[in-house]
């Protein structure tokens, strides 16, 4: 059997990461700064990390969601502690679409209504439902046509006068838009998107999957907004490559048996890969780390890079050309042996380090950009 032919590949097999740094099987060493997507948010094969994964395998034993599992309960503990959000609850699953669907459901079900307000060029994933929230034409098929939603501007009044309808459960948002090409919605924006679901009586859902777990600076990304969202949907950096997803959940939230449910979300590898992940978080002092990386990369790009913008907060960064970055792209992998990401829009490159980046990275990819990208649109 072939596999289902869905993803157009490079000819490169990596056999070895560390960090920033992975080596094919011919010996050539890369730098990735990408991580498949955001999802190498502490570097590949951290110590901590496989150490961690490693001795759960020793002890796995019986998995059912029917017994205690006392990890769960500590990876709950410790996202709550880190997150700054001691008093919500968490649901765990496996994907990021899977957190987003679970999601939605719950905002319906608590306010049992099922309109949902989502925004231009917003991507929340790939199942039904997930992919209803999300208006790519390239992977909505005629199946989720009929979902009842809204893509909206970054308008307030357009918003609000949706939600005066009074049909609406959830507004979904992305506190950085990832795949749509590193567009962030004001501060003020998301302020005033958390006063119009509470007067009329809607759940704010941030979709932090690609822009939480420090890959902005903070921990989520609406938190330099200073919002407080009634469910927040994580994947990707929280397992570091290991498949796991979740939802935290605002105490005003009634759980119920059987309301939400997975066979696999929560298991004990999963939950020792994303404690693993928040351990290097804390102990390495990661989120200043982003922070800092990413105001050194910004500034030199601003200088340098002859971008017409760069975009994004902390290690989420996009820059938007006059032209498609294909060229661009590849040139980095082929020349330079470097990762780099693109976006829904053909303009803009995407920049996803590991939040570990080192400062000498940095300037090994800053030297290769600007090694590609001709004089006359650097100056
Ligand atoms: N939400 C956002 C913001 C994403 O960027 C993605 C994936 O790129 C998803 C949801 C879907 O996550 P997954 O591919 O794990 O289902």
């Amino acid at each position: 059997m072939e596999l289902f032919n869905v993803y157009p590949l490079n000819d490169i097999t990596p056999v070895r990461a560390l960090g920033a740094q992975l080596w094919d099987d011919r010996g050539q060493q890369y730098l990735d700064f990408y991580g498949g997507h955001a999802v190498i948010s502490i570097g590949h094969s951290h110590p901590h990390y496989v150490q961690r994964i490693t001795a759960q395998v020793q002890q796995i034993g019986f998995y059912s969601n029917s017994v205690h599992i006392p990890i769960q309960r500590e990876l709950a503990r410790k996202l709550g502690e880190v997150s700054g959000y001691e008093d919500y609850t968490l649901f765990l699953c496996n994907s990021g679409a899977e957190a987003n669907e679970n999601a939605l459901k719950l905002a319906s079900f608590h306010t049992g209504k099922s309109h949902v307000i989502a925004f231009k060029g917003a991507f929340h994933g790939r199942t039904s439902g997930a992919v209803a929230a999300t208006d790519n034409p390239k992977i909505v098929a005629p199946f989720n046509a009929g979902h009842p939603i809204s893509f909206l501007p970054y308008d307030l009044a357009e918003v609000e006068r949706v939600l005066q309808e009074g049909k609406t459960c959830a507004v979904i948002i992305e506190p950085i838009q990832g795949v749509g090409g590193i567009i962030m919605p004001s501060d003020e924006f998301l302020q005033g998107l958390e006063q119009l679901c509470q007067q009329y009586g809607a759940v704010l859902i941030a979709d932090e999957v690609q822009s939480g777990y420090g890959r902005s600076g903070k921990f989520f990304a609406h938190q330099h907004a200073g919002v407080r969202p009634g469910i927040i949907s994580v994947a990707k950096g929280m397992g570091n490559g290991f498949p796991i997803g979740g939802i935290l959940i605002a105490p005003e939230f009634q759980a119920s048996y059987g309301l939400l449910g997975t066979t696999f979300g929560g298991n004990h590898l999963a939950c020792a890969a994303a404690l693993a992940v928040l351990e290097v978080i804390e102990q390495e002092n990661l989120l200043a780390h982003a922070r800092e990386m990413g105001e050194y990369l910004k500034q030199e790009l601003l200088q340098n890079a002859g971008a017409q913008e760069v975009r994004g907060r902390g290690l989420m960064i996009g820059l938007k050309y006059d032209f498609p970055i294909k060229d661009v792209r590849d040139k980095l992998l082929s020349e330079h042996h470097i990762f780099v990401g693109n976006a829904s829009d053909p303009t803009v490159l995407r920049l996803l380090p590991p939040l570990n980046i080192k400062r000498a990275e940095v300037d090994q990819f800053l030297q290769a950009l600007y090694a590609i990208i001709p004089a006359d649109v650097r100056s």
